[in-house]
């Protein structure tokens, strides 16, 4: 028999930290309990139909049916340039400084190959969406965590990173409004980070996937690129996925500094062959026309997350109300850790819920709730917590 001894990038990827979740969760299925899942940051709700029919036209069109651009049709990057100008009032080069992404995980994921060498140090912000670490670990980077704590207000102290450890750091990877914590990030702390960038000469990659999942909108998300300076050291990455229930299109882009975007775009143009010409076109329509979309699934999770924020309020679990995402980032009852609480949900309600160990040390002690089922789900699923 052959014996194909795996690669160490692949020996050392962590174990898959749900994987005990989906144990529990599958034998308490098999039970016939009837699952509430909390669990997966995907929403529930359909892609809109006017974006599916401006799909139907484009998958009949020939020319969408062979290899698209390595960097995304003109088209695309144009409409991209002019919702981050609309948004954000940032102006984007849409040849220079724009490129798609096979959704934004993607981009993310291959970022580190064009500018991390082995050894080189790269920061991220934890608790984290696990691609920072672990493509920084496939391009042979070192990790150096920089903790989100409740009384940092979950941004990352830049005053505790040492002068040592800023000298070193070639990346710094950030996500606002944040997954897990829910977190926003004021401009004061980009100016912070930028002049901090500037004087260690650190790339910021700013992850802004949920940049449409506000609540308050005399206090929307900001992009990196707003800030004086960034465009010399940052490049945002950005999504169609969650603010147009689009997670299974694919379709994300990459913006800002033109060097860092096409750097990326020389390593992915010998990896992958870009996006199905008529996803983008579908994406033409989600930017140009989403607005008012955007607006109504705003107004769904905000309704959701009122019940669930005064759900946990009677339970008498910390229920603070995010002012963004559609995650709810809360703390287990004392006495309980992660995953003892959330294995405990499971098994005795049928409930899922993330333990918040399973995005990095300093998410011990907290589980956070998906506001992805509809109100009376979710009314269901923590009156059941109620009674444990
Ligand atoms: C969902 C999510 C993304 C978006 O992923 P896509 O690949 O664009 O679907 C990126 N970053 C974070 C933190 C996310 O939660």
């Amino acid at each position: 028999m052959p014996n194909f001894k795996p690669a160490q990038r692949l020996a050392q990827l962590p174990p898959y930290l749900f994987a005990e979740i989906d144990r529990v969760k599958n034998e308490v299925k098999a039970k016939g309990v009837d699952i509430i899942d909390l669990g997966v940051g995907d929403p529930d709700l359909p892609t809109p139909d006017f974006i599916i029919e401006s799909m139907n036209k484009a998958i009949t069109k020939g020319e969408n049916h062979r290899y698209p651009s390595y960097s995304g049709m003109n088209t695309f990057r144009e409409c991209v340039a002019k919702w981050y100008d609309t948004r954000f009032g940032v102006r984007l080069d849409p040849k220079a400084q724009v490129l798609s992404l096979i959704g934004s995980k993607e981009g993310l994921a291959h970022f580190p190959l064009a500018y991390v060498d082995p050894g080189d140090l790269v920061i991220t912000s934890t608790p984290n969406y696990p691609v920072y670490p672990i493509a920084t670990m496939f391009a042979g980077g070192e990790i150096y965590f920089a903790p989100l704590t409740e009384d940092n207000d979950f941004l990352p102290d830049l005053e505790a990173i040492s002068p040592d450890i800023w000298k070193k750091a070639k990346i710094f990877f950030l996500n606002y409004p944040n997954n897990p914590t829910s977190a926003m990030a004021p401009r004061s702390f980009y100016e912070q980070l930028i002049a901090k960038a500037k004087e260690y000469n650190t790339i910021l990659v700013h992850d802004a996937a949920y940049s449409e999942m506000y609540y308050n909108s005399a206090n929307k998300p900001l992009s990196i690129l707003e800030i004086p300076g960034a465009m010399d050291v940052a490049i945002e990455f950005h999504s169609l996925s969650k603010t147009y229930n689009m997670t299974g299109w694919r379709v994300g882009m990459a913006v800002g500094n033109a060097e860092l975007v096409q750097g990326l775009g020389k390593i992915k143009s010998n990896i992958d062959s870009g996006i199905f010409q008529a996803v983008q076109e579908a994406g033409i329509t989600a930017l140009e026309k989403g607005e008012s979309f955007a607006q109504e699934m705003r107004d769904i999770y905000k309704g959701r997350r009122d019940v669930a924020v005064a759900e946990l309020c009677k339970i008498g679990l910390d229920c603070r109300s995010p002012e963004a995402t559609f995650y709810i980032w809360t703390k287990v009852p004392k006495g309980l850790d992660s995953a003892g609480f959330v294995t405990k949900v499971l098994q005795e309600t049928g409930v899922v819920v993330t333990p918040g160990n399973g995005f990095g040390a300093p998410g011990e002690g907290y589980f956070r709730i998906a506001l992805t089922v509809g109100e009376d789900r979710l009314r269901e699923a923590l009156g059941r917590i109620a009674k444990l």
